[in-house]
């Protein structure tokens, strides 16, 4: 089955057992949790939205590795049209649910990891590129949401990660076996883990050589044992819990992240994809950073949302065409299409890697991001004077 319906994805993710914390408490039905569902909604939003033909176009493309039909959130970028069709998808997504639908970690993860492992592969004839394509393939064929997990808990950002008081601070191996390694470590601000089927795990800082256990990279399913996931606050959070139909912000749609814990996790050899090769850390880095600047996309969409807001509160208002209220409306569309332009321009911009997918022009992702980190800021201050 390459595609899921929504209803699907929701009894495919009610189905892993998962250890999750909230407020000191574990959550034993995540699903149904009032603070924890509005998130799930917005992943599902990406599998209703791609069972709608009018959607279709954005949201499936072919699968490079069998030729079928799959969810744009499992693919590797083939072309710019792919990228530029990837932005599209997420300005719709950010339209749709006005918050983080949370798939575009993995999506970015999968790119960057399928090209870095392949000239992993070609320096040492190792086959990471090969075993990440029979996972690839799984997560296609499953459709899968795939949480993507890079920022370490770091400690003390002036040291290497060998270097650090305590081992643990960035995620490494503590044990090589015949069949595969054991890790220890934690993942912080992992975007929908909750709501995701897998983590793909990734180092998250340039290495020297001293760091070899730290250079690895693999996925497991999150019921795997000994992984553990704190969910993080949001400042609102138990606003849905008054049960009350107003004053509660965006109800339906919302984001969440988590402290994830690998509490020696054992992970076997074909879900491992670079071990020990210290030097391409930073390519892996780059790109799912880069990937992932651009996917920033996606606040256009709640842009538009915020944009859409402030012209209907102006009309209620009976002002909808006072100048002052105009001019302020215009700044908002012109941060949100500033943000929208580098977005853009960084999939057109794009470029084919060795490994034959596509990646974004970095220079240009950057400004996407650095846009992305005021602009949502300033516009909700516009829209907070008209
Ligand atoms: C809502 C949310 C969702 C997220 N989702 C994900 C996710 O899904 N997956 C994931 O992997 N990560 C995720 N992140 C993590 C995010 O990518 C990190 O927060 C980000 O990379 C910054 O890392 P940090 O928080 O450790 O801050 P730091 O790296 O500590 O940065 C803090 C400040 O210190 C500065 N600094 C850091 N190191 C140095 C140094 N050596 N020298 C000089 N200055 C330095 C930085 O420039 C910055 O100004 C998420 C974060 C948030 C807030």
């Amino acid at each position: 089955m390459a595609l899921k319906t929504g209803q699907q994805y929701l009894e495919s993710i009610e189905k892993i057992k998962m250890s999750i914390y909230l407020f000191g408490e574990k959550i034993e039905n995540p699903v149904n949790n009032p603070i924890l569902r509005p998130s799930l909604n917005s992943v599902k939003k990406t599998y209703e939205l791609a069972q709608m033909p009018e959607y279709q176009d954005l949201l499936i493309t072919t699968s490079h590795l069998t030729g079928e039909k799959i969810n744009r959130f499992t693919a590797i970028h083939q072309s710019p049209e792919d990228l530029v069709k990837k932005v599209r998808m997420q300005r719709l997504l950010g339209q749709k649910t006005a918050s983080c639908f949370q798939r575009c970690v993995g999506m970015d993860g999968f790119n960057s990891v399928y090209s870095t492992a392949y000239e992993i592969d070609q320096k040492y004839g190792t086959d990471y590129q090969e075993r990440f394509k029979k996972f690839l393939l799984y997560a296609q064929e499953e459709d899968l949401t795939v949480d993507g997990a890079m920022t370490d808990a770091k400690g003390d950002r002036g040291k290497s990660p060998s270097q650090q008081a305590d081992p643990d601070l960035y995620l490494r191996v503590v044990e090589r076996r015949e069949d595969g390694v054991v890790v220890r470590g934690a993942k912080a601000h992992q975007t929908g883990i909750v709501n995701s089927h897998e983590v793909l795990v990734m180092p998250t800082i340039a290495l020297n050589p001293e760091d070899k256990d730290y250079a690895i990279c693999f996925a497991v399913p999150l019921d795997t044992p000994n992984l553990h996931i704190i969910v993080g606050r949001q400042s609102c959070d138990t606003r849905k819990l008054e049960g009350s139909d107003i004053d509660v912000g965006n109800s339906q749609y919302g984001g969440m992240e988590g402290l994830t814990i690998f509490d020696d996790v054992f992970v076997p050899n074909e879900r491992i994809f670079m071990n020990g090769e210290t030097e391409f850390a930073t390519m892996m880095v780059e790109r799912f950073a880069g990937y992932h600047r651009s996917s920033y996309a996606c606040k256009t969409g709640v842009g538009d949302v915020l944009i859409g807001a402030a012209a209907l509160i102006a009309e209620y208002n009976g002002v909808p065409r006072a100048s002052h209220i105009r001019d302020k409306l215009i700044e908002m569309i012109h941060l949100n299409e500033t943000m929208w332009s580098s977005a853009v321009a960084s999939s057109w911009e794009g470029a084919q890697l060795p490994a034959g997918n596509y990646i974004i022009d970095l220079l240009l992702a950057n400004v996407c991001k650095q846009n992305v980190t005021r602009f949502p800021y300033e516009m909700a201050d516009r829209k907070s004077v008209v």
